[in-house]
C-alpha cells in the first residue's frame, strides 16, 4: 500500500469507485472518464507502480488479473463482440496513475488508435 497513491486509496475503500468485480487481490471498477461505452480499470490491490515493476513473485497475480478481466468482460456484456485490454507504461505510454492498471475497453468498434 502506498499512502498517497490514488488507486491504493480506491483499493482499500478510502476513495469511492463504481465496482464491477472484486476479490481479495484484484479490483475492477469503471473509469471516471470513459473513452468508450465500456471502460473498466483492473488493478491489483498490491501497489505495483507499472508493468516495469512486476516482480517474479507477482507472476501468479498478473495471471489472475487476466482471469478477472474475463469476469469483468462478462459482467459488462462485451465478451461476445470483443474488447481490448491495455496497460500504459511511462511517459510515452501516457501513464498518468502510477499504480499498475489494465484498461478494459469495449462496447463499440475500436480502432487501433482507439
Ligand atoms: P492511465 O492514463 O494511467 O493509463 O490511466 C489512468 C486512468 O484512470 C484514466 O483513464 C483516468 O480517467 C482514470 N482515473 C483517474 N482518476 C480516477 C478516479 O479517481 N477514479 C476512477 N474511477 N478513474 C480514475
Ligand atoms: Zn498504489
Amino acid at each position: 500500500m502506498s499512502a498517497d497513491c490514488l488507486f491504493c486509496q480506491i483499493a482499500d475503500g478510502r476513495l469511492p469507485a463504481r465496482k464491477v468485480y472484486e476479490d481479495d487481490r484484484v479490483l475492477a471498477f469503471h473509469d471516471i472518464n470513459p473513452i468508450a461505452p465500456v471502460h473498466i480499470l483492473l488493478i491489483p490491490k498490491k501497489h505495483i507502480a507499472s508493468l516495469l515493476e512486476i516482480a517474479p513473485e507477482d507472476k501468479e497475480l498478473v495471471g489472475h488479473i487476466h482471469m478477472c478481466a474475463q469476469k469483468a468482460a462478462q459482467v459488462a456484456g462485451v465478451e461476445q463482440d470483443g474488447f481490448r485490454v491495455v496497460t500504459n507504461i511511462g511517459k510515452n505510454g501516457q501513464q498518468t496513475v502510477f499504480h499498475l492498471h489494465y484498461h478494459l475497453i469495449g462496447g463499440r468498434q475500436l480502432r487501433w488508435d482507439m
